[in-house]
């Protein structure tokens, strides 16, 4: 009996899956790539006739194709923290220590490569991969699915059980050897070259054409699973598992017994990183028992139960030519080394930061001195000493700027600060675009269809001079811009109008006010409720707000002092932006809370986590990420962990259900 169409499709989806994971995963070659080919091509060419068997998951769709032209936000379903970074044996073991406190019995660890891209978070359901999210800043990023499903290791379909629903986070990285290639290919073709993997990695993930991706080499490697339902009780288990159907899960993941085997782990990888395939900058270190991490729980920016351990920065010398100052958007100045172009890390290094008037001054660097070039995670490498026995007999000591390299205002620098500032924040340009850029951004007034390169363009021209002139712009005046197309122009004025319905509290972080960042900007609109009450508030009745030190409270009352601000939201304001909490909002809005912290565990039917969460901020209660003595009621939903429960009754905190919380609100 001949094979039905739709059986046919099928088979052949199949042999592809299993041949994409033999060549990218195992690094077997089990056939040709010209048989690969033709039978990739067999199965484009019964696709396109039977579209009625399409299939978001199959082979073809790793040649890419779709045409992603804004990426979606998605807020995560589990924050992605950042690491806790250790530098030395000393760390390691002042990390063992403290966590030996907090938890009772055996810990076993996992030591795994901190793989150097751009992290993912990966949404599985029932065997297939449903949705692909960038870190962001941890809380929401980027949808980027039709990217990453052109990444050849990844599995789109998973070969065997796992759990039903799950979510696996790893890291997208561009070995060397792609990069490579795709350089050469770059030189040759007379463009310029890509800086360094990492960073072409996760600037892979936001090309519009998912069809360019697919021809970057691309891999993503897994680092972390997390379920639902305690399937797995250790971190190396859930890992093994999930690379047994499909994942690529490097096989240099080792688990130690102790610390000292964690230490024989990074001596090794210390000297054997530089023949990997792809980059690392650490080892990262993890309680191997899930129960375990559990207990140990998460500080504001990253869970107790990781560390990552960072190598030593590679080093070499090379000639300091000149040193340029630049300005930042809060009149910061920078100065910036140029340097005759090195080899470091992999990359050719020809600038670096001296980060200010002190550093400069503590190691005598002078223009002409051979100097010391260390790289660390961050891009611009920095300069970490002088070769004295290399200086030049008429060198010069340096003279530190005294004027602004913009504006030519003198420098001022205020006591206790490290850094020079150009004191014109009214009239220095990077710091007039600094502010409107900040305006737009993404946390304050989300702009969508304006950049900073159009804010540059726009202050240029004179069509801007502050935010507030934004809102006065129209097509007819931004369509002559160069580079500015009819459609271009209408997305930004969309954009622009959109904004006016931003909630306050990002209005207030969007207005720029020195020390008041997302956060405080919540904390005050919660407070204050609208702005005129805000600006009327005297230096008492700030710092009375919790959290609200004299530093921002200070800078609150100069801003709202400043003439030139005072216009600015008045403007604003006849804008129509929003400058008070919304009805709703005020509603919402209780102290029935105020003074009970709580922590949330287990999983959720009413509302989801991240909601329950806020209920209890709006109801002026306080979230905490691990129980303590501090810690008044547990809000317990389904699989919490048995260790939380026990510290909890040990503790004598009470556990209240999903229900009895929605009960309290
Ligand atoms: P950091 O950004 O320095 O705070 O480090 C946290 C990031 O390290 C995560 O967001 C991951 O993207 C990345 N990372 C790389 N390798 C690993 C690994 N093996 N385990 C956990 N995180 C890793
Ligand atoms: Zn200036």
């Amino acid at each position: 009996m001949s094979k039905t169409i739709e059986q046919q499709i099928e088979d052949l989806r199949n042999v592809l899956h299993k041949h994409n994971y033999e060549y990218y995963v195992l690094d077997k070659t089990t056939i040709s790539d010209f048989e690969f080919d033709a039978l990739l091509k067999e199965l484009q060419t019964l696709e396109s006739a039977h579209p009625e068997y399409a299939d978001v998951n199959s082979p073809t769709q790793k040649v890419g194709g779709m045409v992603t032209k804004n990426f979606e936000t998605v807020v995560h379903k589990n924050r992605m923290y950042s690491l806790d970074n250790s530098y030395s044996k000393e760390d390691l073991l002042d990390w063992e220590k403290r966590i030996s406190k907090i938890i009772e019995g055996e810990i076993t660890y996992t030591c795994e490569l901190k793989y150097d891209g751009a992290s993912i978070n990966l949404t599985y359901e029932n065997g297939v991969l449903v949705k692909a999210v960038t870190r962001g800043d941890g809380v929401q990023g980027d949808d980027v699915t039709h990217n990453v499903k052109t990444i050849k290791s990844l599995p789109l379909k998973l070969q065997g059980n796992f759990v039903d629903n799950f979510e696996i986070r790893g890291e997208i990285v561009l070995p060397l050897d792609g990069f490579k290639k795709m350089n050469e290919a770059r030189e040759a073709a007379g463009e310029e070259t890509y800086k360094n993997p990492r960073n072409t990695a996760s600037g892979s993930l936001k090309l519009q054409d998912s069809a360019e991706v697919a021809k970057r080499p691309l891999d993503c490697l897994l680092y972390q699973v997390l379920t639902y339902e305690n399937e797995f009780e250790s971190h190396a288990q859930a890992l093994e598992k999930a690379r047994s159907v499909g994942f690529k899960v490097p096989d240099t993941l080792s688990v130690a017994n102790s610390i000292d085997e964690v230490l024989a782990f990074v001596n090794y990888w210390d000297k054997e990183r530089f023949n990997l395939p792809y980059e690392t900058d650490g080892i990262v270190v993890k309680v191997n028992n899930i129960r375990q991490q559990e207990e140990l729980g998460y500080t504001a920016k990253s869970p107790r139960w990781a560390i990552a351990y960072k190598f030593k920065a590679e080093q070499v010398s090379t000639r300091l030519n000149s040193i340029d100052y630049q300005v930042g958007r809060t009149g910061a100045i920078t100065p910036v080394a140029n340097l005759e172009p090195v080899q470091l890390a992999g990359t050719t290094v020809k600038r670096a930061s001296l980060h200010n008037a002190d550093q400069i001054a503590l190691h005598d660097i002078r223009v002409g001195d051979e100097v010391y070039v260390e790289k660390g995670g961050e891009i611009i490498p920095k300069i970490v000493g002088v070769d004295l026995s290399q200086r030049p007999s008429d060198s010069l000591e340096t003279i530190y700027a005294t004027h602004c390299p913009v504006c030519s205002t003198p420098l001022e620098r205020k006591e206790g600060d490290a850094k020079h500032y150009c004191p014109n924040e009214y009239g220095c340009a990077p710091q007039v675009t600094g502010k409107i850029v900040h305006f737009i951004s993404r946390k304050a007034m989300d702009i969508d269809g304006l950049g900073a390169e159009t804010v540059e363009l726009l202050c240029k021209e004179g069509l801007i001079e502050n935010y507030a002139d934004l809102y006065a712009l129209t097509v007819a005046k931004v369509v002559p811009l160069e580079r500015m197309a009819e459609k271009s122009a209408n997305n930004m004025i969309a954009g622009i109008e959109a904004s006016k319905q931003i909630p306050f509290e990002k209005v207030l972080y969007a207005l720029g006010i020195r020390y008041v960042g997302e956060t405080v900007a919540k904390k005050l609109a919660k407070a204050f409720k609208n702005i005129d009450a805000l600006f009327e508030a005297d230096l008492e009745t700030l710092i009375a707000v919790d959290e609200i030190g004299d530093r921002i409270a200070e800078s609150i009352i100069a801003f709202r002092n400043e003439p030139l601000n005072q216009v600015l939201i008045t403007r604003l304001k006849d804008y129509g932006l929003q400058f008070s909490l919304s009805e709703e909002d005020l509603q919402n809005q209780t102290e029935t809370l105020a003074g009970k912290t709580f922590v949330v565990s287990g999983v959720f039917h009413k509302v989801s986590r991240n909601e329950l969460k806020k209920l209890i901020e709006d109801n002026g209660g306080k979230v905490s990420s691990s129980i303590s003595k501090k810690t008044d009621f547990i809000v317990a939903g389904d699989n919490m962990g048995p260790a939380k429960l026990q510290k909890a009754t040990d503790l004598g905190i009470s556990i209240i259900s999903e229900d009895d919380f929605l009960g309290m609100v």
